[in-house]
This record gives structure tokens, C-alpha cells and sequence, in this order.
């Protein structure tokens, strides 16, 4: 999906106008420019004046001939020019000849001498180099992303946008954050009557939640509401070779807005920039990035917010910001921005679909319940698959069918039919696939399966097994969570009893099995011997963002590090001995259930209920 905004297109225009602030004029084009002058010079030099190698006696022959018009000596070189026009001059090497002045003299021909190296030589031997060298390195150190030879002062732009069509409308999902950020639009459009009283606005809003949940958008739809401009710069772009040019950009952003006030400063990714200093991994450039988080530091506390100028920034690692941006006085008020529930996604699928052409009996609240979980940019990307699918099947509008192929490409990687599994791997596939499902039934979990297949999808998954999670949780018992291993070991487990072998399949199982019940011992306190002792990691609150998760040092001893493994392996050994045991006790269901998957490789939510329903009956 593009920009949001672009529903209100109808009045034409597009979405605000973003232009690019002013940056050096030593702009990477500069460069190449020289490189070409440079280029042509020497070339126009062999183009109009031609030259032939020649030895030094052909030179000497040519002399005594009386051939020869003009003769430039330089330290290595004899460049003979022939009386005739049009005749490529004569070059040879330089040689200790006495005899030579004398004779060019006694012919009469013209004699000249030339410095020994031109600038041209020593730029090229000297001071090209050193230049290319120079600007490798700088785009080495720029990073990827930064073209080539680019010698912009700063990667990191500020943008300007003036007529941002995004408001409020366009965010869904949130209405306390709305509700928060409706002051700031307030106090944007008349900031007189808030100074009135004497009162004051926050200097600095952060709003906090996991990537994808709008943080951007509501950002930008406040300069929307109170239609002022909209000053942004992304923290992860300050990554500088120079010191002190971050710190010169934040100046510069500070400036800007101030003589366009009222306006919005949006930050966006803040945590780039304002990592706690002397914590994470070593970076490169931690002077700069110190310099330029004490210059915002220092704008921050110059920073009168009766100014009308609104600070906004935004990151998904709150945890890891340096303690003293969030002050007071600084970044003070924190707005929470967190994944949607099920109303909240169902307004998000709403918004989406009404850019596109979606079938009149179509039910977004069943879309929304089946995607538990999913940020907004996750829903965002569901309503575009699904409008994909319907294109490809050449459909007038976009049907439930359309959003549950979507959601199953979204979640289980892409449909692969053409990949062909030996019948022993389908049949391990299968059992594998239907032990999840027998132990889910059996659990009584509020999870219903949904759809079990053995169709192989994207790269790890040879199978899944769709559970559907009737409405959000925000508290799980420790017996559900029981039942969550339990379901996931039950693949695993049912290869044990129903195969001689197991195979690699239940890696990933066995990953996540094992992440709860460690959960469960150091976090919720509840393992049998640890009691309610937490392992007080201070851990982030978005840990769902593998890639950026920091951890703090552990404190533990090693006696308790051996009591968690020791817990955690006793609540799996409990869990698997559980899934065992209904597996075993649906024997009839399993064997049946397993035959017709095998057969039909895919089961929906109804034919397993109607199964699972005869056996049970039938007892
Ligand atoms: P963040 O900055 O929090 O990572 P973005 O603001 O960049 O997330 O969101 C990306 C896109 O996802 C938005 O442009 C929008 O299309 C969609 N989106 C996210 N959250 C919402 C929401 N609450 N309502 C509507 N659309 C949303
Ligand atoms: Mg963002
Ligand atoms: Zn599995």
C-alpha cells in the first residue's frame, strides 16, 4: 500500500509537497564533472597533436635530413616536430647525447626546453590518487546506501512537507493516542490561547510501539489536523564520518522550524540517535553520534515551547534511549502506539479496503478476527495481497476467499504446489501436521484449528497447521500456556508414537515450545522450585523485533541458571507427556483425520470438527 492520504485525492493534489532542503553544491555530479574535464584535456592532447614513437637515430636521421622544424628536450623525453604539416611529431627517449645541441644548432632548428613533471603529471600521480582513495573510503564509510563518490555534507535530510493530506481519519486503532495528540493539534492551531494561563505544552512527545503500528502516520497526521508544516529527519541516517556534522544538521532543523513556526519536528527512529552512550555494541562513529545526541540535548532545553514549534519523535526501543532524553523538560510524555485489537483492526482493514474494490457481502469483522497479532502495516499488506489475488483471478471485486489466500501466503510464505514430496515425506507430513491438530481438539484450547495442511509452503514450513484464536488475550493461565507447548510438541510427539524415526520437522516446534516454558519459569514465576523469582532482565517490552533485541547482563548465579534449565526442561517433559497421552487417547480421530489429509492434503476448520465430532460420538 502507498501513502494513506491519497484517499482524500479526489481534490488532486498529492501528498503534501516534499522538497529537499539545501545541501552542498559539491554534490557527487561535481565530482564526475572534474574527472571528465580532466579527461578531455589529455585526450585533446593526443587528438591534436599525434605523435609516433620512434628510436633516437631515426630522430638524429631525420635531424641530419633537414626534416625537422622544432625539437622539445625535456628530462625523458625528445619530441621532434617534422617541417611538413600534418605529420605526426617524432618521439623517442631521452639520451645523453653531447653532440646534439650542436648539432640542432648548426641546422638552425628551433631548440626548447620543458620543465621536468607538469601539473598534470604530478596531479595524476599524486594527488589523484590520494582524492580516489579519499572518496572510496568516505563512501566505505557511508555505508551502502550513500551513491558514489557522494560528498553531501550529511546524509541525514531534513524534509519539509507543507499540505499534508493525512488526518486523523486515516488512523485507525488508537483513539487514546488520538485522543492525546488532539491537545498538540489544539495548541498548534490557536498556540495564544494555551500561553493565556500561563500554561505550557510538553516540549517533546514520544510515541512508543512496535514497528508498523502507525507511529509515522500519526505523526504526520497531526501537522495534517492542524495543517502546518511538517519538519522530519530519521535518527539512522545519522551515521557520519565528520564529527560534528549531525550535530550541525540538528541545528540546522531547529533553525528551519523556528522561522516556520507553527510546525511540527518529527524524529523519527530515535533510538538510532539517542542510544544510551557507553551501552551496546561498539559503533564506529560513537563520538558523532554523541556529539549530535548532546546538540539535540541542548536544543531540547533551549526550546521554548511557546514557540508554537511541536517536537514528535518516534521509536520502537524505548528501553534503550538514553535516560537523559526522556527528562523532564525533554521528551516528557510518552504516547503508546501498540498493536490493534480486534475492533481496532477491523477500522484498519476498513480504511485500506476503501481504497480498493472490495464485494459488498464481504465481512471485515472475520478478516479481523483472524489476525490476531498483525500490526498495521501487517493489514495494510493483507488488503494489497488480497487485491492482487482478485486481480489474477480476473474478479470484479475482492472476495473473503481473496483475503484468506492472501493471509495464508502472509503468513506461511507462498504457495509452492509445484514442489513434489516423495509419499513417505507427505505421510510423515501429514502425522506430523495432525498431532498439532489432535492435541489442539483435545486441549480444549479456545484455539480451533482452522486449516491443516501438508501442502509446502515457503522455505521452512513443509506444512501448518492454522489455529484461530477466537478474540485477543491479554492474560494467559499457566494452564493455557501448558496447553500452547503441549499443541506445539504434538507434531513432534505423534512422528515418535506413529513413525519408527523423527525427523528435522519439529526444529522450529521445539524452538518455540521452549522459548514459552522458559518464559513461564523467568518471567511469570511460574515454575515449581524458583517460585515467583523473576530473572530480571529488564527485557523490552517489543521483543518480537529479533534483530534489535539488546540484553542486559544477567544477574543470575549459576546454581539458579541450572535450576531454570532444570524447570524448563521438567515443564517440556510434562507437556510432551501430556500431548502423548491425547494422542494416544485419539487414536481412532488421529488415524482417520491423518488418512484424509493425506489424501485431500488439505483439511478446513469444519471437516476436522465434523470428524473429531462422529469419534466422539460413536465412543
Ligand atoms: P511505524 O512508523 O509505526 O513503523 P508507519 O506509520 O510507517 O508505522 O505505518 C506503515 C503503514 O501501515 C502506514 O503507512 C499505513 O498504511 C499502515 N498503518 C499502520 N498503522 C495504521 C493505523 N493505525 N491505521 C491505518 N493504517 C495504518
Ligand atoms: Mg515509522
Ligand atoms: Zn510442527
Amino acid at each position: 500500500m502507498k501513502e494513506v492520504g491519497n484517499r482524500k485525492s479526489k481534490k488532486k493534489s498529492k501528498d503534501g509537497q516534499k522538497n529537499k532542503l539545501p545541501t552542498s553544491p559539491f554534490g557527487a555530479n561535481f565530482f564526475f564533472i572534474w574527472i571528465l574535464a580532466i579527461g578531455l584535456l589529455l585526450a585533446s592532447d593526443y587528438i591534436f597533436n599525434p605523435t609516433q614513437v620512434v628510436s633516437y637515430n631515426e630522430i638524429l636521421k631525420s635531424i641530419n635530413e633537414g626534416k625537422i622544424k622544432k625539437v622539445t628536450i625535456s628530462k625523458d623525453q625528445i619530441v621532434a616536430e617534422l617541417q611538413e604539416k600534418d605529420q605526426k611529431k617524432l618521439v623517442s627517449y631521452t639520451i645523453e647525447d653531447k653532440e646534439l645541441i650542436p648539432l640542432l644548432k648548426s641546422k638552425g632548428i628551433e631548440i626548447q626546453g620543458t620543465p621536468d613533471s607538469s601539473f598534470w603529471s604530478t596531479f595524476f600521480i599524486w594527488v589523484f590518487p590520494l582524492l580516489l582513495i579519499f572518496f572510496l573510503f568516505r563512501t566505505m564509510m557511508g555505508g551502502m546506501k550513500n551513491p558514489l563518490f557522494s560528498m553531501n555534507k550529511s546524509k541525514a535530510k531534513i524534509y519539509m512537507e507543507k499540505d499534508i493530506k493525512v488526518s486523523f481519519e486515516d488512523v485507525a486503532g488508537a483513539p487514546e493516542a488520538k485522543a492525546e495528540l488532539q491537545e498538540i493539534v489544539n495548541f498548534l492551531k490557536s498556540p495564544g490561547k494555551y500561553s493565556r494561563l500561563g500554561g505550557r505544552m510538553p516540549k517533546g512527545i514520544l510515541l512508543v510501539g512496535p514497528p508498523g503500528t502507525g507511529k509515522t502516520l500519526i505523526a504526520k497526521a497531526v501537522a495534517g489536523e492542524a495543517n502546518v508544516p511538517f519538519f522530519s529527519i530519521n535518527g539512522s541516517e545519522f551515521v557520519e564520518l565528520f564529527v560534528g556534522m549531525g550535530a550541525s544538521r540538528v541545528r540546522d532543523l531547529f533553525e528551519q522550524a523556528r522561522q516556520k513556526s507553527p510546525c511540527i519536528i518529527f524524529i523519527d527512529e530515535l533510538d538510532a540517535l539517542g542510544k544510551a552512550r557507553n551501552m551496546g555494541p561498539v559503533s564506529g562513529s560513537n563520538d558523532e553520534k554523541e556529539q549530535t545526541l548532546n546538540q539535540l540535548l541542548a536544543e531540547l532545553d533551549g526550546f521554548d515551547s511557546g514557540t508554537g514549534v511541536v517536537l514528535l519523535a518516534a521509536t520502537n526501543r524505548p528501553e534503550i534511549l538514553d535516560p537523559a532524553l526522556l527528562r523532564a523538560g525533554r521528551f516528557d510524555r510518552q504516547v503508546l502506539m501498540d498493536n490493534p485489537d480486534r475492533l481496532g483492526r477491523e477500522q484498519i482493514l476498513e480504511i485500506h479496503s476503501k481504497k480498493v474494490k472490495i464485494a459488498k457481502d464481504l465481512d471485515l469483522k472475520k478478516i479481523a478476527s483472524l489476525t490476531a497479532g498483525f500490526s498495521g502495516a501487517d493489514l495494510a499488506n493483507l488488503v494489497n495481497e488480497a487485491t492482487l489475488t482478485a486481480t489474477r483471478r480476473n474478479a470484479e471485486s475482492i472476495e473473503e476467499s481473496d483475503f484468506v489466500k492472501a493471509l495464508e501466503r502472509i503468513v506461511a510464505g507462498l504457495e509452492r504446489k509445484q514442489r513434489i514430496m516423495n509419499p513417505e515425506e507427505k505421510k510423515r507430513v501429514a502425522l506430523h501436521e495432525m498431532g498439532h491438530t489432535t492435541v489442539a481438539l483435545a486441549t480444549h484450547s479456545e484455539n480451533v484449528v482452522q486449516k491443516v495442511s501438508i501442502i509446502p509452503r515457503g522455505i521452512g514450513a513443509l506444512g501448518y497447521t492454522l489455529q484461530r484464536p477466537v478474540e485477543d488475550r491479554y492474560l494467559v493461565t499457566r494452564k493455557e500456556l501448558y496447553d500452547k507447548i503441549a499443541v506445539l510438541l504434538g507434531g513432534r510427539v505423534a512422528e515418535e508414537v506413529y513413525c519408527d524415526d523423527f525427523s528435522t520437522g519439529a526444529g522450529d516446534d521445539l524452538v518455540k515450545a521452549t522459548n514459552i516454558a522458559r518464559a513461564m519459569v523467568t518471567e511469570y514465576g511460574m515454575g515449581e522450585s524458583l517460585g515467583v523469582m523473576s530473572e530480571g532482565r529488564g527485557q523490552s517490552q517489543f521483543l518480537n523485533t529479533p534483530q534489535g533485541a539488546y540484553e542486559m547482563p544477567s544477574h543470575l548465579s549459576e546454581d539458579t541458571k541450572l535450576a531454570i534449565d532444570n524447570e524448563v526442561k521438567s515443564i517440556l517433559e510434562k507437556s510432551k507427556k501430556m500431548a502423548e497421552d491425547f494422542i494416544r487417547a485419539n487414536s481412532g480421530f488421529f488415524k482417520k483425520a491423518s488418512d484424509e489429509l493425506l489424501e485431500k492434503e488439505t483439511l478446513e476448520g469444519h471437516e476436522i470438527e465434523k470428524l473429531w465430532r462422529q469419534e466422539h460420538l460413536a465412543q
